[in-house]
């Protein structure tokens, strides 16, 4: 096992039931991560399904206000369903396809996963159940709308808290009794092992970009990375390119009401390592190991736990991991739209907030780029609920 974790981190802690099925991902994956069809199949995907490359936007605007580094976005908001889930989903619907699969299921919080899942399930043809917390249900209405008009089946999980964390232990549960024939697509760089790995080297195609957009546009590679973590995906996908290169990296984190309240999603931050879904990583819980709840006004953020790999990039120093509070990230989205003529997501929003306090500090020939992970529209109620906007 030793060989598949991050340091002491990942591995497949799961029942007896599910370790045949993890094992049958795990020699798939092994095989088409180097098959040259496999690989170009979804290079033409992301080209001409997504529309990559996402572009690499120079944020003048921003860039002189804060006077210091250069700003620029990597805009995978562009994509098609609005954020840089679709990567992964394509991948892995592909995977399954060879897999001979022919059910497909998914966890989802804030449904933004479930909607990329139900997108390349409806593409492929493939039936498609959702798990979704009952709690979460209810908060998230257009979700719940384009699930269902993509024709995915949504199952209301009334166990635990009845979100997240709860969805992905009932989709669990389904994947054990229907071994046979279904899919498990996992939503970020969490799970038991390969999937942190497999969702990481699907999502690495932002930084693989990036890396010839630099050398084109700007001749050198940029000098500091920041991205916001939910369970680490898209973060790991703008990072991962670069760990061998003299590039600062910084992960940020939901601080919700503060680090110093009880309400915030800072696993790696104020979180201890532990076992949560299939892997060992840093979670948020109790003095007796509970699982806490997590919160963020961000709701792809909003997880007790992070990706194995990003536990590692912690304690070995690579990545420094930061919080932004809701108020911080709310302020910060309202600053992009104003600034760049962007509405952001509220889960880049806490990393706009980072970059608000980092890019001053720095060199003016210094170049920070930011991956601008999501489009705000399906925030536009919590935003406008927040900021106590009349919208009659
Ligand atoms: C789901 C989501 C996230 C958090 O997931 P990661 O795996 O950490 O990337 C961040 N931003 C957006 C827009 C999301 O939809």
């Amino acid at each position: 096992m030793v060989q598949r974790t991050f340091g002491p981190y990942g591995g497949q802690f799961v029942s007896e039931l599910l370790m045949p099925l993890i094992h049958e991902v795990d020699a798939a994956y092994a095989k088409v991560k180097d098959d040259d069809e496999f690989q170009s199949q979804l290079s033409l995907l992301f080209r001409d399904y997504v529309g990559r490359p996402s572009p690499l936007w120079h944020a003048k605007r921003i860039t002189d206000d804060l006077g210091g580094a250069q700003v620029y976005f990597k805009r995978d908001e562009l994509n098609h369903t609005g954020a840089h889930k679709i990567n992964n989903c394509l991948g892995q619907i592909l995977l399954a396809q060879r897999m001979g699969k022919r059910r497909i299921i998914a966890e989802t919080g804030a449904g933004q996963h479930g909607v990329a899942t139900a997108t390349v399930c409806a593409l492929f043809n493939l039936p498609c159940t959702i798990y979704m917390g009952a709690k979460d249900i209810t908060r998230q209405r257009p979700n719940i709308m384009r699930m269902t008009l993509l024709g995915a089946e949504i199952k209301p999980v009334e166990t635990g808290n009845k979100t997240l964390k709860d969805a992905m232990n009932e989709a669990m549960r389904d994947w054990a009794e229907h071994a046979e024939d279904t899919y498990y697509l996992i939503g970020t760089a969490a799970g038991p092992h390969p999937y942190p790995t497999m969702v990481r080297d699907f999502q690495s195609v932002i930084g693989r970009e990036l890396r010839w957009q630099a050398m084109e546009h700007l001749g050198r590679l940029p000098d500091h990375l920041v991205a916001c973590l939910g369970g680490g995906s898209n973060a790991l996908g703008l990072f991962h390119p670069f760990l061998d290169d003299p590039v600062a990296m910084y992960g940020v984190e939901a601080g919700g009401s503060g680090i110093e309240t009880d309400h915030h999603a800072a696993s790696l931050t104020m979180g201890m390592p532990g076992i949560l879904h299939g892997n060992m990583t840093y979670l948020l819980q109790d003095d007796q190991g509970q699982i806490k709840n997590a919160h963020s006004i961000a709701a792809g953020l909003d997880y007790p736990g992070i990706g194995p790999e990003h536990a590692h990039l912690k304690d070995t120093g690579r990545v420094r991991y930061v919080t932004a509070t809701d108020t911080e990230a709310l302020t910060a989205f309202q600053y992009c739209a104003r600034m760049e003529g962007i509405l952001p997501a509220l889960e880049p929003a806490h990393a706009i907030a980072f970059v608000q306090k980092l890019a001053p500090t720095l060199p003016k020939d210094d170049i920070l780029v930011m991956n601008l992970c999501g489009r705000g529209d399906k925030d536009l109620l919590t935003i406008a609920d927040a900021l106590g906007m009349d919208l009659s």
